[in-house]
């Protein structure tokens, strides 16, 4: 409820239906305040007076002397005035009577020395006296009726503000449509999608949002690829040469200088294969070779060549899971993760946890350690390529902060997901989902 409130709080098009409310009650109440204005003013009230008057003797002459009673109940029922005729051993009501309440206040009228009037609530009450009668006209509401404010005129009131407080509501969301999808487009561009485009179907201010973030995407997107094509043409490029210089450090007779060499070279060739890796996987189709493998089958082949390693790992569960995958592709991953999670272990830590959870339409393997962990500023980095959290790269501690980001390449080709939880101190744990392919 609370997180409701605070949703509706935030909520633009709410405030602004709040101060079209505000601005529609404002004016009403200036406009009411200008006609209560103009009729008080007193020469304005002096005149509604005189009518009053003049009218009150003409009915009273219609009811006649000795008065009609049946004349003056007709006038009643025709004209929605209440009367009452008081006179020596008579007094008579008309029905509806007149209100019981009498304002206290009653003033002469100009030019009507023997007729008085007030007003109450709306009703303008006439007194008149006569030599053998006394005349009481209240004009306006009288009787059960309730006047402008009955039940049925309420709810036609509460029915208009609704219509249109809804009407302008879709009206100001129609508005803000863009701001709708310039938010997802956002929201997609975070997630990595760069080839998002936001719709521009008006052209007002907001349209021209959106068409400025569909420009700026673009751009994003063009110098991304181009830094991509370039690593990728490099990397190609690489192959050949290096295969040569492999081939002529063969010839090299010094055994020492030889075996740094074709050492350096190695981890080169492993680097530029690892591009062009991630490249594959990135393509259409991914690249994937897929076979209906006995997963949990291949998670402990891989969890035995780890016998012998500090601190050890482990395989918790073992259910049988078939699925739809490239068991090279996943068999790298592992490794990659299980090479990782022992990296950061120091040797008397737990041993490094593999588990396996099949679901009804996906598969998850964690990958747990208790080593190190990952500083919580460096984790939504750690997936991209040359990624590093210790910046300075040397043999001891690994690589080129290349193989996380050819994990999420081969978890986005198997059309799953990898996530990681880490705390410094306490450990790590990679979570892959991959979904079930029937
Ligand atoms: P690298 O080859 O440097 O290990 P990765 O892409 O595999 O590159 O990992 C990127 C960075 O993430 C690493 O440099 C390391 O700092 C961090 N990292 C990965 N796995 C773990 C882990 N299990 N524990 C602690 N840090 C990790």
């Amino acid at each position: 409820m609370i997180g409701f409130l605070r949703k509706v709080g935030r909520s633009i098009f709410f405030k602004l239906v709040l101060v079209f409310i505000a601005t529609a009650i404002v004016m009403a109440m200036a406009v009411g305040g200008i006609v209560r204005h103009v009729a008080d003013d007193r020469s304005y009230r002096g005149l509604i007076g005189k009518n009053m008057a003049q009218y009150s003797m003409f009915l009273i002459d219609e009811i006649g002397n000795p008065p009609k009673y049946e004349i003056a109940q007709k006038l009643t029922d025709e004209f929605r005035v209440a009367i009452r005729i008081t006179s020596p051993g008579m007094n008579w009501s008309s029905t509806p009577p007149p209100p019981r309440r009498i304002p206290a206040e009653f003033t002469h009228i100009n030019g009507f020395p023997n007729v008085k009037g007030a007003r109450d609530r709306g009703r303008i009450f006439i007194e008149v006296d006569q030599a053998d009668a006394n005349y009481s006209f209240v004009f306006g509401r009288i009787g059960n009726q309730n006047g402008p404010f009955d039940g049925g005129i309420v709810l036609l009131i509460v029915l208009v503000v609704g219509v249109v407080l809804t009407l302008s509501y879709l009206t100001v969301r129609w508005l803000f449509k863009p701001l709708e999808w310039l938010t997802g487009g956002m929201q997609n561009m975070g997630r990595g999608d760069l080839d998002t485009t936001i719709p521009i179907r008006k052209y007002d201010e907001l349209g021209e949002l959106a068409a400025a973030f569909n420009d700026m995407s673009r751009k994003i997107r063009d110098q991304i690829k181009a830094k991509q094509q370039l690593l990728l043409d490099v990397s190609h490029e690489l192959r050949s040469p290096l295969t040569r210089t492999k081939l002529a450090a063969e010839f090299i007779p010094d055994d020492k200088i030889k075996l740094q060499i074709t050492a350096d070279l190695d981890e080169m060739e492993w680097m530029t294969n690892q591009i062009l890796e991630s490249e594959r996987l990135a393509s259409e189709r991914g690249g994937l070779i897929l076979e209906d493998i006995d997963l949990s089958k291949l998670v402990a082949d891989l969890v035995a060549i780890y016998e012998g390693s500090t601190p050890g790992v482990e395989m918790t569960v073992s259910e049988s899971v078939r699925a739809l995958l490239d068991p090279e592709r996943v068999r790298a991953l592992l490794r990659n993760l299980i090479d990782n999670a022992l990296k950061y272990s120091g040797a008397q830590e737990r041993p490094v946890k593999v588990g396996l959870h099949a679901g009804p339409d996906r598969v998850l393997i964690t990958v747990e350690d208790y080593g190190e962990g990952i500083p919580e500023e460096d984790l939504p980095l750690i997936f991209e390529p040359f990624y590093r959290v210790d910046k300075s790269r040397h043999r001891g501690t690994g690589g080129y902060g290349l193989g996380l980001s050819l994990c999420r390449k081969i978890m986005q080709a198997h059309g799953g997901s990898i996530d990681v939880e880490s705390r410094t101190g306490e450990g790590t744990r990679f979570l892959l989902r991959f979904p079930m392919q029937r």
